[in-house]
């Protein structure tokens, strides 16, 4: 068989995507590889297909025994020899599944990092042939990225210890240029052919709101997504509780996770989740690495993470599967003095000196203002997500928030003079919730203490609404003409730039919502039986139960869409959707045809 056979005899896949065959290639031509491919992009494929195409064995680094156990049952399932090897096995089970490996019984035998250490593993590996070792998640290797695992330093130790080294394979979603020069000096890649598909997710929308009450939209939000599976990230532990306490009561099967829980709990909701028991899963970022669901269709973060590394990891876990997918930030200006708060009391490393942690958070900070200007901007979001991590990108993506928004361009020449005496007047020491108070004229604690209605400026934006005055504020400082100092409860500031202003020598222009066009319908779904599509799901829910595995692991949403849109009523038809393989034809063809025969020829509809 060739690798465009294997694709399509093991994983129904008719061609393969961006990048793949260039790194298989190169892996089967003996070269090292380094795939650098977002979230979704299919980068198990990359050792995969070349795994079956060779006679010896092909090792999988992988950091989460999660992962590997779903990566493993999904092999199973179309028709690969699988295992892993973690610290979930009894003494028993890790033994029995050495003595079968030995037999020659597994292609792909996933490990984790800190097995390459153990002698029995090592000895194992020395009698055996390994054609390739893939190291998925390679990222780990560096301490620049954020998911730092020093056992990934064994991996090369351990290649030093087999009798000739295998081919090697690195896979990330994640590098910057530093990140990237770590994999490669670290795990001692040899030359390696290095493929970058760039970091865009064509099928995911994002969106970023700034609600008056963020319980109330989230509620609207999940309204309009009942019955899909989707995440909601939170800042504190204590928020998780809260909101998955609200989302049941309104009668949502939601679960939570936070490293508060026990480590039973946290496997609990979990599989919950996977297996659909549950459809939201309400997380601080604990949650997540590691996470196969493909079948996510929407990621809200009902706090703003602090830069937007962490927020495109977790938001990426949408739409995995390929299909139209929601990432939304419910951005609120508190987020950001949480962030603040979280970057001045975090210890990044031990053994840094006191130099080295200032450098350090001085870069959180720079990053923390980048993420507060993607949730604040009206530019296109993807564009400046991409540009972040050095991309181009056209200038509008037609599949983002600020894209569906129409904007007008009101001039606040006017009230910015008002905003800055008032900041001014006040002596530059009280923040946002004090300026808008004298503004609007509302005689509260503070207000009375200083006497700040005796001012000229007490009570001259007494027409505005506090969002609106809050809102212009948030946009005087993202021209940098007003500043917050401190962290906390930042006060306001004026800048050098806010004397032309004031003296009437520069205008000022904000952009302000006019309308939002409605998000384009998700052209997957578009012309096909949503009753059909129903039964079909129907039936995978019930043989995922039987099987004990998740819905998504039998077929994706994907294959069932197009299962809907080839309608085949015979084995060779079958084998023409995308995601049918000659094992899953096997496996399910004979429950799923009869259903579609059922449609087509009218006896049901
Ligand atoms: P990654 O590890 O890059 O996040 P995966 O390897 O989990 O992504 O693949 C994501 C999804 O894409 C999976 O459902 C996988 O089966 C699917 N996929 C991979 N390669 C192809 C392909 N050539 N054609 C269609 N779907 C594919």
């Amino acid at each position: 068989m060739n690798k465009q056979e294997i694709l399509q005899q093991y994983f129904g896949y008719s061609a393969f995507r961006k990048g793949q065959e260039e790194l298989i290639d190169s892996l089967l031509s003996g070269r090292d590889a380094l795939g650098i491919m977002p979230t979704g992009a299919g980068k198990s494929v990359c050792y995969q297909v070349p795994a079956l195409l060779t006679e010896g064995v092909t090792l999988v680094v992988s950091p989460l025994i999660s992962l590997m156990k779903d990566q493993v049952s999904a092999l199973v399932q179309q028709g690969v020899r699988a295992a892993y090897l973690n610290s979930s096995l009894s003494d028993a089970q890790y033994r029995k599944a050495l003595s079968n490996a030995a037999q020659g019984m597994y292609k792909i035998i996933y490990v984790a990092p800190e097995r390459l250490v153990s002698l029995s593993f090592i000895n194992f590996c020395k009698r055996i042939k390994i054609d390739f070792v893939a190291v998925d998640e390679a990222h780990c290797v560096s301490q620049w990225g954020q998911d730092f695992r020093p056992s990934y330093l064994n991996i090369s130790r351990f290649l030093d210890q087999l009798p000739y080294r295998p081919v090697l394979g690195a896979f990330t979603a994640t590098a910057t240029d530093e990140v990237r020069d770590d994999i490669i000096r670290f795990l001692r890649l040899n030359n390696p052919f290095v493929l970058t598909t760039g970091f865009d997710r064509p099928n995911l929308f994002f969106s970023t709101l700034r609600p008056q009450k963020k319980s109330g939209k989230l509620l609207e939000l999940l309204r309009e997504r009942r019955g899909k599976s989707g995440i909601i990230y939170c800042s504190t532990r204590k928020r998780v509780e809260q909101l998955c306490n609200l989302l049941n009561e309104k009668g949502y099967a939601a679960a939570r996770y936070h490293a508060g829980l026990s480590a039973g709990e946290r496997m609990q909701n979990q599989d919950d989740f996977v297996y659909d028991r549950k459809q939201i899963m309400v997380a601080t970022n604990a949650f997540g690495m590691g996470i196969d669901k493909s079948d996510v269709r929407f990621v809200i973060h009902y706090n703003m993470p602090k830069n937007l590394e962490s927020y495109y990891q977790e938001a990426g876990r949408a739409g995995r599967d390929g299909q139209s997918a929601d990432c939304i930030l419910l951005y609120g200006k508190q987020d950001v003095s949480t962030c603040r708060y979280f970057i001045d009391s975090s210890v990044p490393n031990e053994g840094l000196s006191a130099e080295e942690i200032a450098v350090f958070r001085k870069r959180e900070h720079d990053r923390l203002r980048d993420m507060t200007v993607y949730a604040t901007t009206g530019d296109c979001l993807r564009r400046f997500m991409l540009q972040y991590f050095g991309e181009d990108a056209k200038d509008n993506c037609d599949n983002c928030s600020n894209c569906l928004t129409k904007f007008e361009t009101a001039d606040v020449t006017v009230e910015a003079q008002k905003i800055l005496s008032c900041i001014i007047k006040t002596g530059q020491r009280f923040g946002v919730k004090v300026i808008t108070d004298v503004l609007r004229g509302k005689e509260s604690d503070k207000v009375k203490q200083w006497k700040f209605n005796t001012l000229s400026t007490f009570g001259i934006m007494a027409d505005s609404r506090p969002a609106a005055l809050r809102y212009i504020i948030e946009q005087l400082e993202q021209q940098e003409l007003v500043e917050s100092v401190g962290a906390g409860y930042p006060k306001l500031c004026v800048t050098k730039r806010s004397y032309p202003v004031l003296r009437g020598e520069e205008r000022v222009y904000i952009r302000k919502v006019k309308a939002l066009r409605t998000q384009a319908e998700a052209g997957s779904t578009e012309g096909i039986s949503t009753g059909l599509l129903a039964e079909l799901k129907e039936l995978r829910t019930q043989l995922a139960k039987k099987r004990g595995v998740p819905a998504y692991i039998i077929f994706s949403d994907a294959t069932l869409a197009d299962m809907c849109r080839v309608l085949p009523t015979n084995d060779e038809l079958f084998l023409t959707v995308n995601g049918v393989g000659q094992n899953k034809l096997e496996k399910y063809g004979e429950m799923f045809i009869p259903v579609i025969r059922a449609y087509v020829t009218g006896e049901k509809n």
